[in-house]
């Protein structure tokens, strides 16, 4: 589990309120296991905090990836999973079963992809004067429990 002290700092030094929504969300990814969809979310603060709606539920979502707080990511699944930007977890990728849906984290090769992608990103944007944001690195492929 990990601690959430953090998160509540930044709250406070980006000067905005910890309001009940805020709250019950931080506490699902506090308690629950990582890569959560907006709806699954939505399911889990509904059973603490029924009056807080949907729609409430995405607003938040997009203000803790914008704080940096959450980590917003496409599987290419038609929906986007949200976990904790904790520190231990910061800068790892996502390994993903097309067949049972697992989704397994790894960061021990992140120095060697960075390097990577860092030449061809320079390369990419020199050549096609491109000036990149951003990048998103999954494998999709089958786990060991469905080959
Ligand atoms: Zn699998
Ligand atoms: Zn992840």
């Amino acid at each position: 589990m990990h601690g959430a002290g953090w998160c509540y700092r930044r709250f406070k030094d980006e000067g905005f309120r910890l309001t009940i929504p805020r709250q019950a969300i931080l506490d699902v990814f506090n308690q629950n296991s990582k890569h959560l969809s907006a709806e699954e979310i939505f399911l889990l603060v509904h059973r603490n905090y029924p009056g807080v709606g949907l729609a409430t539920v995405y607003r938040t979502l997009d203000l803790l990836t914008q704080m940096g707080i959450i980590f917003k990511s496409d599987f290419g699944d038609g929906c986007s999973r949200y976990e904790l930007a904790d520190e231990a977890t910061k800068g790892h990728h996502h390994l993903i079963c097309t067949r049972c849906g697992r989704i397994i984290d790894y960061s021990d090769f992140i120095e060697k992809e960075e390097k990577f992608t860092k030449e061809l990103e320079t390369e990419l944007s020199q050549k096609y004067k491109f000036k990149i944001n951003s990048h998103q690195i999954h494998f999709y492929g089958l786990c060991d429990k469905c080959q």
